[in-house]
């Protein structure tokens, strides 16, 4: 997808569908992940298939793994035939420990390795939390929160634990100034920036790495037409962006890489926030949320 390039700045490649891209200009060394393997949930769409194509196109093999099997077939056919490296679609549901299990002894006996973990799988909506069922909010928790806990967990005692090994977690700002409709995603966010932290402290000492990437507005995924981002574009919202513009998938993968390789080798617990500097100035405005809510829920109907 075009962004808007302003001068002197030079923006990375993307498309805006879940396709590989048309081209690639490499910035760091092609070499960078070279005979490493990611395991990277959610890798069959919008930033996940993005970080699995950067990688791929940087020397690792991937894991792609979430619920739709179909789906994630024909993404790591696209991505090989790109990248010239392997990718393994694998059926997993990070609420349910034992398929991570499966998928991870899986990719152990395919691969005889696990480098990296990309904890990318998550699901998000608008809704004002007066009108949040307790059913979604836990959704979002389980799928979020303990999604992130438990594939971690099971990476670890399964490889990490004695080889080592790089966590990264894909996180939101939404919680920073408690964003509008946004209490479950927020919190559930939040909470996996403590447990970046509290993962960086106990695992550290086995050599597991583990940091974040904190996404702003990023054109050319569900999230951001799930979650306004068009309709805010036409409407010149991001004029407020410090940068003044979305994200592009191919930035959030360029973040992960670094966080995700020995280029970032002293760099634990921290949470690189990648937004255009949108959360600092960003309208929070309930009553004009509230008003975009209702209209996107009439035009449903
Ligand atoms: P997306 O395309 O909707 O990706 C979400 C992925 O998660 C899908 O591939 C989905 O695959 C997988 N998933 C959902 N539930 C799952 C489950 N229970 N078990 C396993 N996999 C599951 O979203 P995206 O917009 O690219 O977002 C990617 C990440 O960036 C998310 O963590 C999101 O919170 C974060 N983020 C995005 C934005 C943005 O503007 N897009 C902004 C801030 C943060 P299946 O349906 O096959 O399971």
């Amino acid at each position: 997808m075009a962004e808007p390039q302003r001068k002197g700045e030079l923006l990375p490649e993307d498309v805006g569908t879940d396709d590989c891209l048309t081209s690639y200009t490499h910035i760091y060394s092609p070499d960078l992940l070279k005979d490493q393997v990611a395991l990277i949930t959610g890798g069959g769409s919008g930033i996940g298939l993005r970080i699995a194509e950067i990688f791929m196109r940087h020397g690792c093999d991937t894991v792609i793994a979430s619920r739709n099997l179909d789906k994630l077939k024909e993404v790591a056919k696209k991505l090989s035939a790109v990248s010239g490296r392997r990718c393994l679609p694998l059926c997993l549901d990070v609420r349910q420990p034992e398929s991570i299990a499966a998928a991870v002894d899986e990719t152990l006996k395919e691969f005889g390795r696990i480098d990296i973990l990309v904890n990318n799988a998550a699901g998000n909506f608008l809704c004002p939390a007066s009108a949040l069922s307790f059913n979604a909010f836990k959704t979002v928790m389980e799928i979020d929160t303990m999604g992130t806990f438990n594939t971690s967990k099971v990476v670890y005692d399964k490889w990490f634990k004695d080889h080592g090994g790089n966590i990264v977690n894909i996180s939101a700002t939404l919680g920073y100034k408690g964003q509008a409709l946004q209490v479950h995603a927020g919190s559930a966010k939040a909470a996996n920036d403590a447990m970046t932290k509290h993962l960086a402290v106990e695992w550290g000492p086995s050599g597991v790495r583990v940091n974040t990437v904190a996404p702003g507005p990023i054109s050319g995924t569900e999230g951001y037409r799930r979650l306004g981002g068009p309709r805010g574009e036409a409407a010149g919202a991001f004029q407020s962006i410090p940068l003044q513009r979305a994200g592009n998938k191919t930035e959030m993968a360029h973040c992960t890489l670094f966080l995700a390789s020995r280029v970032s080798s002293y760099v634990t617990g921290a949470i690189l926030v990648a937004d255009g500097g949108a959360w600092l100035t960003s309208a929070n405005d309930v009553s004009m949320l509230l008003g975009y809510w209702s209209s996107e829920k009439k035009r449903d109907k």
